[in-house]
Formats: C-alpha cells, sequence, structure tokens
C-alpha cells in the first residue's frame, strides 16, 4: 500500500524531497514543514505527482 510521492516546496516550486506514503494513513495531499535548500530556510512541502 505504500506509493511513491514527490515533496514540492510551495514557495518556489523546487521538488526537493522523494519519499513514500501509506495510502491508507494519508489519502489526501501530504502537506510537511521541510528545509528548502534554493531558499535556505523551512518553507511548506506539498506532495505532488511526478
Ligand atoms: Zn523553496
Amino acid at each position: 500500500m505504500r506509493v511513491t510521492i514527490t515533496l514540492a516546496c510551495t514557495e518556489c516550486s523546487a521538488r526537493n524531497y522523494m519519499t513514500t506514503k501509506n495510502k491508507k494513513n494519508d489519502p489526501n495531499r501530504l502537506e510537511l514543514n521541510k528545509y528548502c535548500p534554493s531558499q535556505k530556510k523551512v518553507t511548506l512541502h506539498r506532495e505532488t505527482r511526478s
């Protein structure tokens, strides 16, 4: 049930992280606060289809 997803920065749209999630636990789009290397700060990252 685990699917691969990409996490993209919501401020600059950079795709900074690849991870997996469990569809049963997270049926909606994942949103995580992650470090964005291009902005050098923590921003909200959202799941995106690759
Ligand atoms: Zn960014």
